[in-house]
């Protein structure tokens, strides 16, 4: 295949891509998105193999067989909520490769001199040095994630100072080479050291904080991809790696308003280290349990229903019960909405797939600032699962580590109903002053099998 011919392909893989990323902005277009998406890297694929022709061999094809049949195992039999970590090892993968072409192209043009000079060795360096660092950093998410190691921050005196004169160290090795030294050990101390400074990036950051450091590797897997496509002439892979790194970075940022942390905070921060909530108010009073029965009676006689479903929801897979909740109350003529923060669940859009898959319809769905304002003019909140999120603390503690987060005001409602199995804490380990309130009442079980219970109890009135 001609360099013009497979350049215009290329520019449809851009398309696609770019029509991708618009339709994945929307639950209801993300579907459709993804599918382009996936049209837009096969024609990719195929088109650089025909471009290559017989110079290709069969490893490639090989390899990439067998990364096909990893990657869809993997995506059938990950669980929804072990998919923060499924990311994370398809990132540092992705990481990992960018890294290991600037090792072939550096050690197959260093034999001729004059190659290394100019704009490819910038972009070299630029890969291995990211690629290096996110492909360990990945590791270490995925394993705190996999809870292979602890999600406790791992901190140690003189942590920033040890990682910035490493990361000197690594930058004034790719200086030199930048500068024209062609010696193979300075691209070792590169990728070694960009290793095992992702390793000790990535330690010190709690598990709770994961989410959002994966993001950011993505989008440094993002700016790596677009290094490699400058040392490999191709521009598919320059504007896809930078549409991976806009697009991470967006997303890094997003995260880190709806959690109101500054991404230095959650990098730097060790958030968790401490004793959690050590400043925050001690929360007094009586916790009021109710059965299943008497919230039925509550939902099905009630105007207006707000349902804020969080991580328990996706750790229970109540999903479809919460659907046929919804269904049954609707047919008594109450109005139900959902209401969905945005860093509910484990990943952004964690609530919104999973109410998708149980056929709940997008328009019932409300975001954090329309439907904070509804919450005085509700009767009862079904709060299943969810608990950060909804924690008053973040309004009215100063002391409070998530004091300043976004939440939802479900405290404002006639009645608020939290399903969860006990009094622990949620991911951020701190205590919920909503569940003493005089207006909450905890019907404590597993999610589903509280819903399941409703779903009767209703259906019988
Ligand atoms: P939380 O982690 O605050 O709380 C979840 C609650 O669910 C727990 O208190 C737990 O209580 C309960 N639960 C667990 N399993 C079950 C079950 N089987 N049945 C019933 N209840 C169950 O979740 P939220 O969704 O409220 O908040 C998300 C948190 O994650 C926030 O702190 C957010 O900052 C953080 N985060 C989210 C990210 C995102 O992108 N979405 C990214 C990074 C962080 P119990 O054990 O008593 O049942």
């Amino acid at each position: 295949m001609g360099q013009t011919t497979s350049n215009l392909f290329y520019l449809v893989t851009i398309i696609c891509f770019i029509l991708a990323l618009r339709f994945l902005s929307s639950p209801t277009t993300a579907r459709r998105g993804n599918w382009i998406g996936a049209i837009g890297m096969a024609i990719a694929i195929v088109v650089t193999l025909a471009h290559s022709g017989m110079h290709i061999g069969w490893r490639i094809p090989v390899g990439a067989a067998i990364g096909s049949v990893f990657g869809l195992v993997g995506a059938r039999r990950v669980k929804m909520t072990a998919m923060p970590q499924m990311v994370a090892l398809f990132n540092g993968v992705g990481g990992g490769a960018a890294a290991l072409v600037s090792l072939s192209e550096f050690h197959n043009m260093a034999p001729e001199p004059g190659h290394l000079h100019g704009d490819v060795i910038v972009a070299v360096v630029a890969s291995a040095l990211i690629g290096a660092v996110s492909f360990a950093g990945s590791l270490i998410a995925f394993a705190k994630l996999q809870e292979l190691i602890g999600g406790r921050p791992i901190t140690y005196p003189g942590q920033k100072f040890g990682n910035g004169l490493l990361i000197a160290g690594v930058l004034a090795a790719g200086i030199a080479m930048i500068a024209g030294s062609e010696a193979q050990w300075l691209m070792v101390v590169v990728l070694v050291g960009a290793s095992i400074f992702g390793v000790l990036f990535v330690l010190p950051i709690g598990g709770a904080d994961m989410p959002v450091v994966i993001s950011l590797l993505n989008a440094f897997t993002g700016l790596a991809a677009s290094a490699t496509g400058f040392e490999l002439g191709s521009n598919v892979l320059i504007v896809s790696g930078a549409l991976v790194g806009a697009s991470g970075t967006l997303l890094t940022l997003m995260m880190g308003k709806a959690m109101n942390r500054s991404i230095g905070n959650v990098l730097f921060g060790a958030f968790g280290q401490v004793q959690a909530g050590a400043g925050a108010a001690a929360v007094e009073g009586t916790v009021r349990s109710v059965n299943a029965e008497d919230v039925a009676i509550m939902l099905a006689y009630a105007q207006n229903v707000v349902i804020v479903p969080g991580y328990g929801m996706a750790v229970a897979q109540a999903q479809h019960a919460v659907r046929e909740l919804a269904d049954e109350l609707e047919k008594k003529n109450v109005n139900v909405q959902y209401a969905i923060h945005p860093v509910a669940g484990r990943m952004p859009g964690h609530m919104n797939v999973l109410l998708a898959e149980a056929n709940v319809p997008y328009d019932a769905l409300k975001e954090m600032d329309e439907i904070n304002p509804e919450f005085p003019q509700t009767d009862v909140v079904l709060v299943i699962g969810a608990n950060d999120v909804v924690n008053p603390a973040a309004r009215n503690d100063p002391g409070s580590p998530i004091y300043g987060m976004p939440i939802l005001n479900v405290d404002a409602a006639a009645q608020t109903i939290v399903m969860k199995r006990s009094m622990a804490t949620g991911f951020a380990g701190i205590d919920n002053p909503l569940f003493v309130l005089p207006g909450t009442a905890m019907l404590f079980g597993d999610a589903k099998a509280s819903v399941l219970k409703l779903v009767s109890a209703v259906k019988a009135l």
